[in-house]
């Protein structure tokens, strides 16, 4: 049963129709509107599914000026799912003005789980996988691009890229020159498509592969680059502006640079500079 007045983020497949869950499919026929990103594109789907409920477009251009309308339609007990063309909304995808303000007219708003590129490529890629930063689209021209990855290059974390098929190549090469040539990545393309691949190999490797292999630079694709290995001197020193910023607020600076080196054993002067970026901060 659905519940009246409620919006539903619906995930919709990533190219394998099998993925829709039953449980969405189950939402779409019953609410009283989707909105989608694309009615031509949606409709294939619903069609697909024998899905006849009335669809409405809500895209990244109109999205902003349609949100009141649905946001009134909500509040007055209808409910809607919205649906993008591919994936779990909002994940580098229209919405986030949609589900903010059903959120502040207190409507409530239902996530309907199902595919996602960044988390499928994720499980499957074989890069360490507790804890991931996830960036969506690289900027488009060159310069911000690189500038973006200059900010992520000492991240731990593994990173995750979307990126189309006309800038992959661009985009590998800027990696490449950024991250390092020898930095051990993963290429997710096609997901749950019959062309699926998933290539592993260092950044260099993997742009190589793909000027070779020229019908590998076709389709959709995610990019995962393992994170920069975190070594034992990392973790101190981070333990170290942790243990400063308690200190900080109790003592003169001095006497909390001092103590904070005697107890993680990192070098005064270096925690000093903590100390100096945390007054920055203020
Ligand atoms: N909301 C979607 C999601 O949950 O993954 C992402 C939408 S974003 C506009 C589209 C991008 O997601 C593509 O350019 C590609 O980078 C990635 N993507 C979507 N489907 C994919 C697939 N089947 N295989 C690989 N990447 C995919």
């Amino acid at each position: 049963m659905l519940t009246p007045g409620t919006l539903y983020v619906v995930a919709t497949p990533i190219g394998n129709l099998e993925d829709m869950t039953p449980r969405g499919l189950r939402i779409l026929s019953e609410v009283d509107l989707i909105a989608a990103e694309d009615t031509r594109h949606s409709g294939k789907l619903l069609r697909h599914f024998g899905i006849h409920t009335r669809t409405e477009a809500i895209h990244e251009h109109n999205e902003r000026s349609q949100v009141p309308k649905l946001v009134e339609f909500l509040k007055a007990g209808k409910s809607i799912a919205f649906v993008t063309d591919a994936g779990t909304p909002l994940v580098s995808d229209p919405g986030f003005h949609l589900v903010r303000a059903s959120r502040q007219a207190g409507v409530r708003v239902v996530p309907v789980p199902g595919a996602c590129a960044a988390i499928a490529a994720l499980s499957a890629a074989g890069l360490p996988s507790d804890r991931f930063v996830f960036e969506g689209f690289p900027p488009a021209k060159s310069a911000p691009r690189r500038a973006a990855f200059e900010k992520l290059r000492e991240e731990n974390r593994t990173l995750i890229f979307y990126e189309s098929p006309h800038r992959i190549l661009e985009s590998l090469r800027d990696m490449s020159e950024i991250f390092g040539p020898d930095r051990e990545a993963v290429l997710a393309r096609e997901l749950t498509k019959h062309f699926e691949t998933f290539r592993s190999g260092t950044l260099a490797a993997l742009r190589d592969w793909l000027v070779r292999e020229t019908e590998q630079q076709l389709g959709e694709f995610v990019i995962l680059i393992q994170g920069l290995p975190r070594t034992a001197q990392d973790a101190a020193e981070e333990e170290a502006r942790r243990v400063l910023k308690i200190l900080i607020d109790e003592l003169p600076i001095s006497q909390a640079v001092s103590l904070a080196a005697q107890i993680t054993g990192i070098k005064k002067n270096k925690i000093y500079d903590y100390a100096l970026s945390l007054k920055e901060e203020g």
